[in-house]
């Protein structure tokens, strides 16, 4: 049986972004990637969403190291998901993608020992341009002042919308303090809100807890579900869901009863890592069958990592918008060996699980 007391849960704070750059080694949600590698970075061709081709919006990114392989002394896993809401479908995980990246602790990049001064680092703008907007690689350049790079022609609209257009000039070089205004600067429909992502270890209700009979608990359940449904911290279609389940009979997605049981006391969990563990499931619909998951590309099987819960979406701003992107819960599975893959990036796999229709 799996230790269930072996989940690292992950909340979201407000931290200064300078705290959160790649040589901090962070894990954050939003903002841009604090990329692990500095070179060479993942193509915005794989960061294109498979649906509608846009370049795909950083989500968070997991600080991970593998204790057992020393190519992973540094390891992260970076997720990306498409806004457009159009892309987004049920139990679909096309307009999403998980990158690995790792490095030794002897590598191109970063000192073996743990830095002595805090505030400077190398970053990957030294090795390439990066888009000002969302820090994947920018090869496209402002005609008029040869300083800006982006990714896209989107992003560089979205620039110039939000001020680029100000401190353009032709041929004069942006000075250093336009810079660190770009870095800082939000672009809402582009980024999401940058926070700094903690992580403690999961505590369960004591024993005696567990040992109330099952009547108490059905009752102690029926009264959390009328309580939670109404202020609840789970976005919109959670909190409607909650609601149909407290009228009908709850006995029929157990997965999503235990779900609720399980979250209950650290309801601003945004994350559940278990390296090789089990997914806490939304629903009883669409959970992984022996071959659902792909082998990694080196032959050895994927397991699974973290999953990101539906709370984060509460912190996106995403869902004022009333149609936006959603999810259940998104499982990252990686690959087993954590394979060697040098400087690059590598694909790894999520599956999304979304809560099921009233109930079905
Ligand atoms: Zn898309
Ligand atoms: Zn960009
Ligand atoms: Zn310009
Ligand atoms: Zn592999």
């Amino acid at each position: 049986m799996v230790d269930s007391n072996n989940v690292e849960l992950g909340f979201v704070e407000k931290t200064d972004s300078h705290l959160l750059c790649s040589f901090h080694f962070p894990s954050k949600v939003g903002g841009k990637p604090s990329w692990l590698s500095l070179s060479p970075l993942p193509s915005n061709k794989d960061l294109e969403c498979s649906k509608c081709g846009k370049i795909l919006s950083f989500l968070m990114q997991v600080y991970c190291p593998f204790e057992e392989s020393p190519k992973a002394f540094h390891r992260a896993l970076f997720v990306f998901v498409c806004r457009n809401v159009v892309c987004c479908s049920k139990n679909n995980n096309e307009n999403f993608c998980v990158l690995r990246s790792q490095l030794p602790r002897n590598n191109d990049f970063y000192s073996p020992e743990p830095p002595k001064k805090e505030t400077d680092g190398p970053s990957a703008k030294f090795y390439q341009d990066l888009c000002v907007v969302c820090g994947l690689r920018g090869s496209k350049r402002c005609a008029r002042c040869q300083s800006a790079t982006y990714c896209s022609k989107e992003h560089q609209e979205a620039d110039w919308k939000t001020g680029h257009k100000a401190v353009c000039k032709s041929n004069v070089p942006t000075p250093a303090s336009a810079e660190t205004v770009s870095r800082i600067k939000v672009y809402p429909d582009c980024n999401f809100p940058e926070y700094e992502l903690i992580t403690e270890p999961e505590i369960l209700p004591n024993e005696t807890e567990k040992e109330k009979s099952e009547e108490d608990k059905l009752k102690e359940y029926e009264e959390f579900m009328k309580s939670k449904a109404a202020e609840s911290v789970l976005p919109d279609s959670a909190a409607k869901d909650l609601e149909k389940m407290a009228v009908s009979d709850n006995s029929q997605d157990q997965v999503f009863m235990k779900f609720k049981e399980r979250i209950q006391d650290e309801q601003e969990q945004v994350l559940r890592y278990q390296r090789n563990g089990m997914p806490l499931w939304v629903s009883e619909c669409h959970i992984p069958k022996d071959g659902d998951i792909p082998n990694c590309s080196c032959g050895l099987p994927r397991t699974f990592e973290f999953q990101i819960m539906p709370q984060l979406l509460t912190y996106l701003e995403v869902d004022s918008l009333g149609d936006s992107i959603d999810w259940g819960t998104l499982c990252i599975y990686t690959c087993s060996g954590s394979c060697d893959i040098g400087n690059n990036y590598h694909k790894e796999f999520l599956w999304k699980q979304d809560f099921s229709d009233s109930n079905i």
